[in-house]
């Protein structure tokens, strides 16, 4: 009964069907450097978003430097501090400044009414997250970009999977980063991917993630080093198959999550978007007003052996790392801080049993 439930789980193919998959790699003696298993990765994705243009890398947050490049962006970055510490650490290991914009209560996205306040002469670009898979508004955000001249680049770490009026996250704004890190909805162990516009941009990042070269006499870029291997590709390959069955048993989660937490007094679900097709893949409550603070319910689901996860707590413009630069302070941003300080995401993984549900619930209620 007391097994730790842990905030999430990560999701494997059958182990013969994963052994099946990596057969063909003790043929071919081909572990990386964009290899059979890579190249079908990508189509396969190319084909599950709908879209032109894929490239794949070791993890989300190298995609997002790597675009970062690729677009020769310099300046200032508006984004937003309700995300995991990489967004906005790619940004400023990139030499560029985060400028940050508040969320919406909401959705916890980037509040499109609060951007055009924060352009100056050195923005180039906004960098928005969709945070839990809630997309941001895209229509807003895109049309402020169009009208400045700037770049529109997504973190979708979180989006994998989510259609907007049937179109998939992966196909909106300039490019959308993607993480398949092992605790995503999709894994491939650790993995990334970019979904972008310009065509002319995949051989740039195709360079850039294999250490800026382009030929074995040329090496126009200064680049790092990216690239997805074979095995990452691999379990991709297979987790893709499973990936239907697995959102369906998340759904039922969900369900039975907000069947005992909606309407209670002082409880914030999650609110679902019309027209958009959800991946279920966080369980975000706010306490607000609750008889409960979020760290009483944090604690209490703790002494049962039941791990939810402060996410995302502290927002990143109050890193440590960043204390007394310029721009990074929490107070600029009150809502997200709000947020932040109120919210707990919890158990969420497609096997996580109905009845552990229950449990987890009867903790927070009683
Ligand atoms: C997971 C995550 C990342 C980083 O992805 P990795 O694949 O772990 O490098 C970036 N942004 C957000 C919002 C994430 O959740």
């Amino acid at each position: 009964m007391n097994d730790m439930i842990n905030v999430t789980r990560s999701s494997l193919p059958d182990y013969e069907e994963f052994c099946r998959e990596i057969a063909d790699i003790w043929d071919s003696h081909w572990l990386t450097n964009m290899g059979a298993k890579h190249q079908q990765l990508e189509a396969a994705l190319a084909e599950y978003w709908g879209a032109e243009n894929v490239a794949l890398l070791t993890n989300g947050h190298l995609a997002l430097e790597n675009i970062i490049q690729a677009m020769e962006l310099r300046g200032e970055i508006i984004t937003s501090p309700y995300t995991f510490a990489s967004t906005t650490h790619a940004i400023v290991r990139c030499g560029c400044t985060p400028v940050f914009c508040d969320i919406e209560p909401e959705n916890f996205t980037m509040d499109p009414a609060k951007i055009e306040a924060l352009i100056t002469d050195r923005t180039v670009a906004i960098l928005p997250i969709h945070v839990y898979g809630n997309l941001c508004d895209t229509e807003a955000i895109e049309a402020i970009a169009k009208k400045h001249g700037l770049k529109v680049i997504y973190d979708g770490a979180h989006s994998f999977g989510v259609k907007k009026n049937g179109v998939s996250s992966a196909c909106f704004g300039d490019a959308t980063m993607f993480s398949f890190h092992a605790t995503k909805v999709f894994n491939t162990i650790e993995g990334g991917a970019l979904c972008f516009r310009d065509k002319a941009l995949k051989q740039r990042i195709n360079d850039l993630k294999n250490f800026g070269i382009h030929g074995p006499e040329s090496v126009p870029f200064v680049g790092g080093n990216a690239k997805m291997n074979e095995f990452c590709a691999a379990m991709g390959l297979c987790n893709l198959r499973h990936l239907d069955a697995w959102l369906q048993q998340r759904k039922a989660v969900v369900e039975r999550y907000r069947q005992h937490l909606e309407g209670v007094p002082g409880l914030k679900l999650n609110r679902e978007q019309p027209g958009v097709e959800s991946n279920y893949a966080y369980f975000p409550v706010v306490f607000d007003g609750y008889k409960y603070d979020r760290d009483q319910v944090f604690a209490r689901l703790n002494e049962n052996g039941i791990v939810a996860r402060k996410y995302f707590y502290p927002v990143t413009n109050a890193f440590e790392c960043y204390a007394g630069l310029p721009g990074f302070d929490p107070a600029l941003t009150p809502v997200a801080s709000d947020v932040a300080a109120r919210v707990l995401t919890l158990p969420l993984y497609p096997e996580l049993p109905l009845e552990d549900v229950d449990r987890i619930c009867r903790l927070i209620l009683d």
